[in-house]
């Protein structure tokens, strides 16, 4: 790949290629943009197959942080780093110090977080090298797993489109169904039961089923049918490409509103679903509670969870307004959220032009 031409299509900032020999370390940051604030975004530890796929994997994850937080209101811009290995057996202290140690050189430019492959403990060690990390420990001053602000901003994207299905924001007898009852779908299950929601869930893993199945009195089918299952809500919270050219013409559902990053296996879907007149809540626009969280982690006043969640709750709004806009100009969901973001990113471009001198 000719990485100057493949970052001037979608106008990245910056790409840093990190190497330590001594610990393994291979890691690329992407900066796409820090017009909103530092570019915030998670880790990834995964063995890619090649250079190109890891490259095209973080390009792409920033690209989309940059929509995220400005579509969330936040002030932050968009980044993301991959480390090249299984975590599983390349992951050492050593190692994540060094690659805290490539974070830090570039003066909060970039924060990290967690992401596939890296966890809340790996945050802790990184946090030893630079202070551009989010999603500590508690103990460290820390917000801690996002898993359960990510949950709950998707309950309130539900609500959102409650509000505008059925004109009142309770789930009360609304049939949901969750694919995925992974750490945040644990949590959004939970809370449905709690707003007396028909649930009916699937996973890949028997176990976690069982477990949900067990804890909250909901029901099972197999993972093929979920998506296909003639509920109100479907919720992907399982792994990215859900919505393809196969599964959404089976959807019997009103509307999609799930935790998973990019569900739309191709950009067609936006459009498929729209003529389809399912409602779809645009992902990065539902999943934004885990970086509202971590984000407020930044705040000069420290992290604060009663704070955070009143601002995690604020996706209501967000989703809200992209109904109404995609309602208002004919077009999909998801063009209408990146519109919002790009629009944002756009007006508050200059802000810093103006300069001070005290
Ligand atoms: P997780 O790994 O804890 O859970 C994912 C679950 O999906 C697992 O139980 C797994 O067995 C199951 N699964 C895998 N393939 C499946 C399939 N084909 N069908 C049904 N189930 C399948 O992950 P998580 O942290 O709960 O995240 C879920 C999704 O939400 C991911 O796409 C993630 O990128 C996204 N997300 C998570 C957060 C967060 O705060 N954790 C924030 C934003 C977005």
């Amino acid at each position: 790949m000719n990485v100057f031409d493949r970052i001037h299509v979608d106008d990245y900032e910056q790409v840093v290629f990190c190497h330590d020999g001594a610990t393994g370390l291979k890691a690329i940051v992407a900066i796409h943009s820090t017009v909103l604030g530092p570019a915030l975004g998670g880790t990834r530890f995964f063995p890619y197959q090649s250079e190109d796929e890891g490259l095209e994997d973080v390009l792409r994850l920033a690209k989309g942080m940059t929509y995220k937080a400005a579509a969330a209101g936040l002030d932050l811009g968009g980044g993301k780093a991959v480390i090249f290995g299984d975590p599983a057996v390349d992951k050492s202290e050593a190692l994540l110090r060094t690659y805290a140690r490539y974070v830090d050189s570039l003066g909060g430019r970039y924060i990290t977080a967690e992401d596939v492959g890296t966890t809340q403990a790996d945050m802790d060690t990184i946090r030893r090298e630079t202070r551009f990390v989010t999603g500590v420990s508690q103990e460290l001053g820390g917000s801690g797993d996002p898993s359960a602000a990510t949950a709950y901003g998707v309950l309130w994207a539900m609500k959102a489109v409650a509000r505008r299905l059925w004109g009142h924001t309770t789930l009360a007898d609304a049939h949901v169904a969750v694919s995925g009852v992974g750490k945040v779908g644990t949590h959004l299950v939970r809370h449905l039961v709690e707003e007396r929601a028909r649930v009916t869930v699937a996973d890949v893993d028997v176990e976690a089923v069982a477990r949900v199945v067990h804890d909250y009195d909901v029901e099972s089918v197999e993972v093929e049918k979920i998506h296909a299952l003639d509920a109100d809500i479907y919720s992907p919270c399982a792994m990215g490409g859900a919505l393809d050219a196969t599964t959404i013409p089976e959807l019997r559902c009103s509307a999609v509103v799930g935790s998973a990053n990019n569900q739309l296996a191709s950009p067609d879907g936006d459009e498929l679903l729209h003529r389809l007149g399912v409602v779809y809540a645009p992902d990065y626009v539902v999943n934004a509670g885990g970086v509202i969280n971590i984000a407020s982690e930044l705040s000069h006043r420290g992290y604060h969870p009663g704070r955070a969640y009143e601002q995690v709750r604020r996706i209501f709004d967000t989703v809200g307004t992209v109904l109404d806009a995609a309602a208002a100009d004919g077009i999909p969901t998801g063009a209408a959220a990146d519109r919002i973001a790009e629009g944002r990113v756009q007006r508050l471009r200059h802000v810093h032009d103006i300069r001070t001198f005290g």
